[in-house]
C-alpha cells in the first residue's frame, strides 16, 4: 500500500479558465453595460438551463456544424437521457418560448456560459461565455437595423472603435435551395482545388466552404456564384431595406457576400462583427435571422432575429485597446483596533448597516501591521481604534488618500462625521 502526504493539486478543466476577484469587477460592469443598453430597447433577462436535450441542439443547430458535429459536449445522465451541454445561446431561447407560448413579440437577453469542446487558443476557451439577444415574431426589416444598431452601440459603450460589421444575406427557403444547388454544381466542377477537409463536404455544407480561410478554398470561392445574385424579390426588398437603414443611421458596415455563419438556421439577414486582437482577425460578436427555427423545432412559424457575443474575446479586444478599464472595488473606510476588536466587529457591521462600504483588520495585530492592511485595501479613510480612543468612546478618522489628516470624532456621530467628509472631498482635499 501507498500513501501520500500530499493530495494531488486540481486546476480547472484544460480550456476553462477562472475569472478571479480583481478581473470580475470587469464582467460586472461588462454586463452592467449590456444590460442596460438592451434593458432600454425592450429587452428581459431570460435564463435556461445550461444543459438540454441533445436533440434541441441537433435539430436547432445542425448536425452537420462544426459545434453540434464535432465540439458538444454530449452526456448521458444518470436516467439514461441523451443531454447536451449548450453550445450556443439561441436553440435555448426558441426552446423556452415555444414551451411558453409568450405574448408575441418576445425580446428578450441572456448572459450565459457555451460549451465547445475545441483546442484551446488565445481567446477560445472550452467554456467561454456570451452575452446575447434574442427577438421573436417580427419579421420587419427595420427590427433587423435595430438589432444590429444594438450590438455596434454596446462594443461602443465599452469603449471599443475599430470593429468591422459584416452583412450579408443568406435568402430564404424561396431562394437558398436553387443557390445551393448553383454553388454545389460550381464546387463538384472544382472539387480538386478544395482543401482535404472541404473536398467530401460538398453535398453536406457547401456554405460552409465559403468560409474556409485556406488558400486552395478562397481562390476556388472568389469565383463562385453569389447569394447575392440569387436573392428572390422577397430576399432581396429586405435586405435592400436593412442597408438603408444602417446608411441612414451612420452605422458602418461591409456588405460581404462571402459572409457565411457557422449554424445551419440563418435566413436573410446574417452579420458578424471582427476586430484585431493579438495580430488576428477575431470574430467578437455574430448573429442573424433565423425565421424557420421555432418551426423546425416544432413551434408555429414565427420569425426570429439575434446575435450573442464572447465576453472574454470582447475583453481581450478591450485589453488590446486599452479601454474598459474598470477600477476594482474598494472600501471607504478600514477599521484598525487594537484593543480586543469589539469596537472594530461593531463598528463595521454599523457602517455597512448604514450603506457604506468597510473592512477591517484581524486578529489584534499591530497599529504598523494594520495600517499596512489598511493601505492595501485602497480605503479612503482608515478609522484607528487604539486605547485612548476606547477609552474616549472616541473614533480617530485619518484621510489615506490625501495628506493623512486626522480627525477625531465622537464614536456615536461617526456615520454622520463619514458622511460629511465623503461628500465635501474637495473641502478635505483643497
Ligand atoms: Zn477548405
Ligand atoms: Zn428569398
Amino acid at each position: 500500500m501507498t500513501t501520500s502526504t500530499h493530495a494531488e493539486a486540481l486546476r480547472a478543466p484544460t480550456g476553462t479558465h477562472d475569472v478571479m476577484p480583481g478581473e470580475s469587477e470587469r464582467w460586472i460592469a461588462l454586463l452592467g453595460v449590456f444590460a442596460s443598453l438592451v434593458e432600454k430597447a425592450g429587452f428581459g433577462l431570460i435564463h435556461t438551463p445550461l444543459f438540454e436535450d441533445v436533440r434541441l441542439f441537433r435539430r436547432g443547430v445542425g448536425t452537420e456544424t462544426e459545434v453540434v458535429g464535432k465540439e458538444m459536449y454530449e452526456f448521458e445522465d444518470k436516467g439514461g437521457r441523451a443531454m447536451a451541454l449548450r453550445p450556443e445561446g439561441t436553440a435555448s431561447v426558441v426552446r423556452a418560448v415555444i414551451q411558453h407560448h409568450p405574448t408575441m413579440p418576445f425580446k428578450a437577453w441572456y448572459a450565459t456560459p457555451t460549451f465547445r469542446y475545441e483546442r484551446p487558443q488565445a481567446g477560445r476557451y472550452r467554456q467561454h461565455h456570451q452575452v446575447g439577444v434574442e427577438v421573436l415574431g417580427i419579421s420587419d426589416p427595420d427590427l433587423d437595423v435595430e438589432v444590429l444598431e444594438l450590438a455596434v452601440d454596446y462594443l461602443h459603450a465599452l469603449g471599443l472603435s475599430g470593429f468591422t460589421l459584416r452583412l450579408n444575406s443568406l435568402g430564404d427557403p424561396a431562394c437558398r435551395p436553387a443557390y445551393l444547388d448553383e454553388l454545389q454544381c460550381y464546387l463538384t466542377a472544382h472539387v480538386g482545388e478544395l482543401c482535404d477537409e472541404h473536398a467530401g463536404k460538398i453535398d453536406a455544407n457547401p456554405l460552409r466552404i465559403l468560409d474556409c480561410k485556406r488558400e486552395t478554398c478562397r481562390s476556388v470561392s472568389a469565383a463562385a456564384p453569389s447569394m447575392a445574385d440569387a436573392l428572390c424579390a422577397e430576399c432581396a426588398t429586405h435586405h435592400d431595406r436593412v442597408r438603408a437603414g444602417l446608411d441612414a443611421h451612420g452605422v458602418a458596415y461591409l456588405n460581404d457576400a462571402a459572409l457565411v455563419r457557422g449554424l445551419d438556421y440563418y435566413t436573410r439577414t446574417t452579420f458578424e462583427i471582427t476586430i484585431p486582437i493579438e495580430g488576428s482577425e477575431l470574430t467578437i460578436l455574430g448573429g442573424g435571422r433565423y425565421d424557420g427555427l421555432v418551426a423546425a423545432l416544432g413551434g408555429e412559424d414565427t420569425p426570429g432575429i439575434g446575435f450573442g457575443s464572447g465576453i472574454e474575446r470582447v475583453l481581450l479586444a478591450c485589453d488590446g485597446q486599452g479601454a474598459f478599464a474598470v477600477a476594482p472595488s474598494v472600501p471607504e473606510v478600514f477599521i484598525i483596533d487594537t484593543t480586543d476588536g469589539t469596537i472594530a466587529r461593531d463598528v463595521v457591521a454599523k457602517l455597512r448597516r448604514a450603506g457604506i462600504a468597510a473592512d477591517r483588520g484581524y486578529g489584534g495585530r499591530s497599529m504598523k501591521s494594520q495600517m499596512k492592511s489598511a493601505d492595501r485595501s485602497g480605503a479612503k479613510f482608515a478609522l484607528i481604534v487604539g486605547s485612548k480612543e476606547a477609552a474616549a468612546g472616541t473614533i480617530t478618522i485619518r484621510d489615506l488618500r490625501g495628506d493623512g489628516t486626522q480627525h477625531e470624532v465622537d464614536a456615536s456621530t461617526l456615520v454622520a462625521s463619514l458622511a460629511a467628509l465623503t461628500t465635501t472631498p474637495k473641502d478635505l482635499h483643497s
